[in-house]
């Protein structure tokens, strides 16, 4: 009988961390440099007799350096357990309507797992061909609309001219940017949050960052859609960053510098890996991120995933309708991607 009353879900299913170290991992996105110096330093002389103590609650270290870089006031700053946490607890808190949530069809695949969670009606609205979003789809009856620009896994990103288009037609639900990969070349939509009193702009350390292991993402937004969100938090599980999270994370964010040589570094990689898979037959969207959604013109998908990880490359292949036919290859550095193209004309060579 209590299994009549199980909340059952078809869960997410992150992608594949593999226990062994041999692999070019090209799988989840990650950032193939290290955190910023500062961050590395840190780590070595932590104090481990602090871990008897809770962390702050507020987590202000955090939330305060935050606020500092993206000079906004600390009230508007969220901080959660990577960015899906931040977003999880967005769906709980705002989508408590009765009309349905709005997000494309193809897009980050855990958006339609959080809406079935917690029983929330959603629409999932087709992309254009080319996986660009028609804003005009979203200009219809919602109780909120979920946005990745860039998106994930496509890599397209939607011009903050469309966004803000999205925001004006639709002042009375709240409207989620999720910008996990902005900082690759994206256009975030952060300038707009002093206007828009009902957008809620996401970020992550776990990509531009180099911070993935930690588990830290954050949301700006007007203060009220903040309060609302700690209201919840405080209400699930009040501790939820870790004091290394809290302090590691705040140095992170202070070496600019970094960061930006890091981006930089991956940014002009990605253009290189985009000519050489287009000389070699792919095709894809122009993507703005740390990854490429590609498609090659004659040999299957699945073959080419097989071959790949048998030379011990490891990349993303989805389950689903349009995306079955894509590899999503995460930026890795100079020499990893160097390899992978190497290793795509020999594999394409033997068809
Ligand atoms: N949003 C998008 C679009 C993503 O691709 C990811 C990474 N899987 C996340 C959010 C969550 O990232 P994290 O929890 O590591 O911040």
């Amino acid at each position: 009988m209590w299994e009549d009353y199980v909340r059952k879900v078809d869960p997410y299913v992150p992608g594949e961390q593999p226990k062994v170290s041999n692999l070019i991992k090209l799988n989840t996105n990650e950032n193939p440099y290290p955190p910023a110096p500062a961050v590395v330093e840190r780590m070595k002389n932590m104090d481990a007799d602090a871990l008897k103590k809770y962390p702050d609650p507020t987590c202000s270290v955090l939330t305060d350096a935050i606020a500092e870089y993206y000079h906004v006031d600390s009230d508007r700053v969220f901080v959660g357990v990577g960015s899906d946490d931040v977003l999880a607890m967005a769906f709980l808190t705002f989508f408590n309507g009765k009309k349905p949530i709005l997000f494309p069809n193809i897009t980050y695949s855990f958006y339609d797992v959080w809406a079935n969670l917690y029983r929330i009606p959603y629409v999932q609205i087709p992309l254009m061909e080319d996986f660009s979003v028609k804003k005009e789809d979203y200009y219809r009856e919602n109780d909120g609309i979920v946005l990745a620009n860039p998106n994930a896994p496509t890599g397209a990103n939607l011009p903050l001219s469309d966004i803000e288009d999205i925001l004006r037609n639709n002042r009375d639900s709240v409207v989620i940017i999720d910008e996990a990969y902005a900082d690759f070349g994206g256009e975030s939509a952060l300038p707009l949050v002093d206007k828009y009193d009902n957008l809620l702009v996401v970020q992550t350390f776990s990509k531009s960052r180099s911070l993935a292991g930690l588990r830290i993402g954050f949301a700006i937004g007007s203060k009220k859609l903040i309060k609302y969100m700690q209201d919840v938090k405080y209400s699930f599980n009040s501790y939820t960053m870790n004091r290394p999270s809290l302090e590691l994370g705040a140095l992170s964010i202070k070496d600019r510098a970094y960061f930006e040589e890091t981006v930089k570094k991956v940014v002009a990689t990605r253009e290189w890996t985009k000519k050489e898979l287009k000389a070699l037959g792919f095709s894809f969207a122009d993507s703005k991120t740390n990854f490429i959604f590609a498609k090659h013109c004659s040999v299957e998908r699945d073959y080419i995933f097989r071959r790949l990880r048998e030379e011990n490359i490891l990349v993303r292949a989805f389950k689903g309708d349009i995306v079955k036919d894509y590899l999503r290859i995460s930026i890795g550095t100079d020499e990893e991607m160097y390899t992978v193209i190497e290793t795509l004309k020999k594999i394409l060579a033997e068809k």
